[in-house]
């Protein structure tokens, strides 16, 4: 593009309104003027881009008056602003970065929410029909030149930047996918952030998967804990323990923990994971009745087991009957209280959820289903479950596992959309561009999550946006289970009911205590369940997740992959 150092007579001012007029002259070079494009050539209340002497300047047309800014969001570090939405925030017209959201002026650059991110603006003109942007960087330090807005009062946010010119990363939950994110985080762009952690819990990170292993004495703690405190430290993390955030304060930008601590953050990363549903009846607060959820529901079960004989596990689902496994390990006598006429209904059908029943009563486990727990009785302690039929099960441990529920309680307080979970887009950005959220307590496209799979390519996509990449897109996909009980091979992947234009291959071997359903719609696998030999299991998953045409492999599907 070429310049001219004699500007156009003006015709018509924009940006440069109540500015001193830019008379630049060939005695002042660093006043060339630049015609660009007509004014009809841009659509109203929009922008384009624009390359004026190597520089990358966004344009935008409003109300028939031009502004020039950069077109580089340091925000993002990406040249967008010329695609962002243009709008008026209090008066000030300001264009907001199609990225994290921040608003620029089009008139001093200052940006609304972080000043110390504004950008330059440029003299621009419009004579006769064509935009003319005035192009020197030194005479273009606009944000003097056009006496801006004066800047607000520092927030505390903006007060506390770290001196490392890092921005600042708060993090509420201290799980799987909260820990997941970071070490992507890290691998991506480990400068970028200041990382301060918040955990309700008292320990750094650990393996929740692996607690129904803990209590069958397979694993031990060493083994659990993924993020002992030192793994923080030597990354330079602030974490707090034991110290659960209790205030989300988006205006100001910073969180507030039960302890009183405060913390300012450029970006926000919600995970704080799920609760455990608790059966509304009564007794369900007498000591010995507990869900298992965390470490601590752990130590509690050891520790009932060491003292106590008789468990009742409510819930014939994949957790109930790890704990109940568990305990039974532990020389407890165990029932499992299933709703269901079928155990672990959600994930296998009914040949499979009977021939399991059955190996694990050969263990030891008895069951009463399906039966609906009708509440609790003791003194102090629990001694009794009864249900609805009126039957008595003894009792001196209750393990509720019935479901859990996202965790969003701090998010909605904080004025965060949420339905089930808080709702997040693709990025996993949450309403709040400043916020995101990760693992069981988001809500992504209508689905929420109880398994980690999903949780790991949840923190793949949102580290790299919160890496300014940009370049990756979450999708749910369909999930596989495998029961942890040493011993008890089931598998699940898919969806395993039955429909119109559905149909099952079939594998049944009494002797061997093998069997295997494959569902197939559209010469397509879309669901598989597995009992007694899983070895196939994730080719399996692979082929449901994959959405191949299985024609070609159909004789040989039920006998599993090639070797
Ligand atoms: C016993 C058990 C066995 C499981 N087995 C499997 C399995 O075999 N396969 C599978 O895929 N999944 C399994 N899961 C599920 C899996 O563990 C979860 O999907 C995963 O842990 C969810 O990760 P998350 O980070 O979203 O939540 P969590 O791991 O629960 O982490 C959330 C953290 O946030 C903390 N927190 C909450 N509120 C706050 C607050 N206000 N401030 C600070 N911290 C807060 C919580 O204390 C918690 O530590 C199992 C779960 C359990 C309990």
């Amino acid at each position: 593009m070429s310049g001219t150092a004699v500007p156009p007579a003006v015709a018509e001012s924009a940006a440069g309104a109540g500015t001193p007029a830019a008379t630049g002259t060939a005695a002042s070079p660093a006043r060339l003027w630049q015609q660009v494009c007509a004014l009809d050539d841009i659509v109203p209340e929009s922008g384009v881009a624009a390359l004026i002497d190597g520089r990358q300047v966004a344009i935008f047309r409003v109300r028939d008056a031009v502004y020039a800014i950069g077109n580089h969001d340091p925000a993002s570090d990406a040249n967008v602003l010329a695609r962002g939405i243009v709008g008026d925030i209090g008066g000030e017209i300001v264009v907001a970065s199609p990225i994290y959201k921040q608003h620029f002026s089009l008139v001093s650059g200052r940006c609304l929410e972080q000043p110390e991110l504004s950008v330059p603006t440029y003299p621009s003109r419009v004579h006769e029909g064509q935009v003319w942007i005035g192009g020197d960087a030194p005479a273009l330090a606009p944000t003097q030149a056009l006496a801006p807005t004066p800047a607000p009062t520092p927030t505390p946010t903006q007060a506390h930047r770290p001196p490392t010119g890092a921005r600042r990363l708060v993090v509420i939950g201290n799980g799987m996918a909260a820990m997941r994110t970071v070490e992507e985080l890290l691998e991506l762009a480990p400068a970028a952030y200041e990382i301060t952690v918040f955990g309700a819990e008292p320990q750094g990170s650990y393996n929740r998967i692996l607690l129904s292993s803990l209590l069958a004495g397979d694993k031990r703690l060493e083994d659990v804990v993924t993020h002992p405190l030192e793994w923080y430290a030597r990354r330079g993390i602030r974490l707090h323990t034991s110290d659960p955030v209790v205030e989300i304060d988006r205006a100001h930008r910073c969180v507030r923990s039960r302890s009183g601590v405060e913390a300012a953050y450029d970006r926000l990363l919600i995970a704080t994971g799920s609760h455990a549903n608790v059966l509304q009846v009564p007794g369900n607060t007498l000591e010995g009745v507990i869900t298992f959820r965390a470490l601590e529901d752990v130590d509690a079960m050891l520790a009932a087991a060491h003292s106590h004989r008789h468990a009742v596990v409510i819930g014939g689902g994949l957790l109930g009957l790890e704990a109940a496994n568990g305990l039974l390990q532990r020389n407890m006598a165990v029932t499992v209280v299933h709703a269901s006429g079928h155990l672990m209904e959600r994930q296998v059908d009914a040949t499979a959820s009977e021939l399991l029943r059955r190996e694990l009563e050969r263990r030891g486990l008895k069951f009463v289903m399906p039966a609906k727990t009708a509440g609790m009785r003791g003194e102090g302690r629990v001694s009794a479950v009864t249900l609805a039929d009126g039957r008595e099960l003894p009792a001196d441990l209750v393990v509720m596992a019935i479901g859990v529920r996202p965790n969003i309680e701090l998010a909605q307080a904080a004025g965060l959309r949420c339905d089930r979970g808080i709702l997040v887009d693709d990025t996993l950005s949450s309403f709040d561009p400043a916020v995101y959220a990760v693992g069981e307590c988001v809500q992504h496209r209508g689905t929420t999550f109880g398994l980690v799979a999903p949780l790991w390519e949840q923190a793949r996509v949102c580290a790299n946006h919160l890496a300014g990449r940009g370049t990756r897109g979450y999708r749910s996909r369909p999930l596989s289970t495998q029961l942890k009980v040493s011993g008890v091979d089931v598998f699940a992947a898919g969806n395993h009911a039955e429909g119109p234009g559905a149909e099952s291959l079939v594998l049944r071997d009494p002797r061997r205590g093998v069997y295997k359903r494959l569902v197939i719609e559209n010469d397509r696998i879309r669901g598989a369940v597995l009992y007694g030999d899983v070895r196939d299991g994730n080719w399996y998953a692979d082929l449901i997740k994959e959405g191949r045409d299985i024609r070609a492999l159909r004789d040989r599907l039920l006998f599993g992959a090639a070797p």
